[in-house]
């Protein structure tokens, strides 16, 4: 394992008071070489300070930290070969691109032409040739984090690790700026930690997501996994727009079990774990239900509001008191619903996901 994290828990004394914070618990990660994983979650659920206390700046109050297989508790964050992006960039405002670019290599035995050479060879790669002798002041934001990348990447470490990088970034410069960093991630196939909060730089960046909530881990899989098969409500709402049906689960024929939803019953044929008795909520997301004219299809609905975003309408239910959202894309229904229209919904048995109620 590249980077693996035991049993992590950090507690923040309050400077002012006697109060205690703990900003992560029973924290366990394992990451492989080369892959890149995210920590994902709401503002304060201890993303960066999981990122610090990897790359040494932060001790964990307790629980352990393998670097390479290597325990790197008792190892200062200048030896621990991690390297940090920061959100705010984190630039010298004095020093030329290029002096901020190899900083981290004034410490090392290499001479000045090999530093320049390397210097040479990292701006090309974040695309930053020409730009050397500029000052952080003459670029714009986006240029100013390729720098910040570059100054990452220079000292070729173990594991790069990102906070935040693109939150100062417009939309679309984040989204473009987003598809290098991993592109870049996977030719140079650099173990990655990475922290967002935005679910969709999480999805489309990652070979794996950790979910966090509260200091804790709510679920570690890979983007497809926490989209269709979130563990906990938190998860799935976190991750997109998601209805929930509250079903029952009751005793079918020959021993099968059904959910049953109102009047309506889904035969299940795996009963996996599920207990007669045991209420369970299904996760719907708005592109696995589809919308039927009134008396075709499942439940019934009524349309209360209808969005066209380009690319599908969005529309919005009402079934008994419950809003539930719907996406469907313009071919695949040439029936186009309106507002205050009595509806029908559907969904195929193989969409259904199950979550315990809490
Ligand atoms: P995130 O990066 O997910 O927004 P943080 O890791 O910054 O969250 O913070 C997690 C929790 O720890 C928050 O409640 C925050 O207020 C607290 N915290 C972070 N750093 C300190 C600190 N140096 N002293 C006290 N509390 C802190
Ligand atoms: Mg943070």
């Amino acid at each position: 394992m590249a980077v693996e994290l035991k049993n992590i828990r950090k507690v923040f004394q309050s400077k002012q008071s006697t109060e205690k914070v703990t900003a992560v618990d029973n924290f366990q990660l394992k990451i492989k070489e080369g892959e890149l994983v995210t920590l994902l979650g709401p503002s304060g659920c201890g993303k960066t300070t999981t990122l610090r206390m990897v790359a040494g700046f932060e001790t964990a109050t307790s629980g352990e930290i393998y670097l390479d297989g290597k325990d790197v508790v008792n190892i200062p964050a200048n030896k621990r070969n991690t390297a940090m992006v920061f959100q705010s960039y984190g630039l010298f405002p004095h020093m030329t691109v290029v002096d901020n670019i190899t900083y981290g290599l004034r410490f090392k035995k290499m001479s000045k032409i090999a530093i320049s050479q390397k210097a040479e060879e990292i701006m090309q790669l974040v695309g930053l040739e020409g730009f050397g002798s500029r000052n952080p002041g003459e670029l714009s934001g986006g240029q100013q984090q390729r720098v910040a990348l570059a100054r990452a990447l220079i000292v070729e470490p173990k594991v790069l690790l990102f906070d935040e990088p693109l939150s100062n970034l417009d939309a679309k410069l984040r989204e473009s700026m987003r598809d290098e960093i991993r592109k870049l991630q996977k030719r140079l196939s650099i173990t990655s930690l990475y922290v967002t909060h935005d679910q969709i730089e999480a999805m489309s960046i990652s070979d794996k997501i950790v979910v966090m909530n509260r200091g804790k881990i709510e679920q570690v899989g890979t983007p497809e996994e926490i989209y269709y098969y979130p563990r906990s409500k938190f998860v799935a709402d976190f991750i997109g727009k998601v209805n929930f049906l509250p079903t029952q689960v009751e005793e079918g024929q020959n021993n099968s079990i059904q959910l049953v939803i109102d009047d309506k019953v889904i035969n299940m044929e795996e009963t996996e774990d599920l207990a007669v008795g045991e209420s369970v909520v299904i996760v719907l997301r708005p592109e696995s239900i589809s919308l039927e004219k009134k008396g075709k299809g499942f439940l019934q609905a009524k349309v209360i509001r209808k969005t066209y975003l380009g690319s599908y309408f969005e529309y919005i239910l009402d079934y008994k008191g419950n809003l539930i959202t719907v996406h469907l894309t313009n071919p695949r229904h040439k029936y186009i619903f309106n507002v205050g229209e009595e509806v029908d919904i559907y969904f195929a048995k193989e969409d259904i996901h199950l979550i315990k109620e809490e």
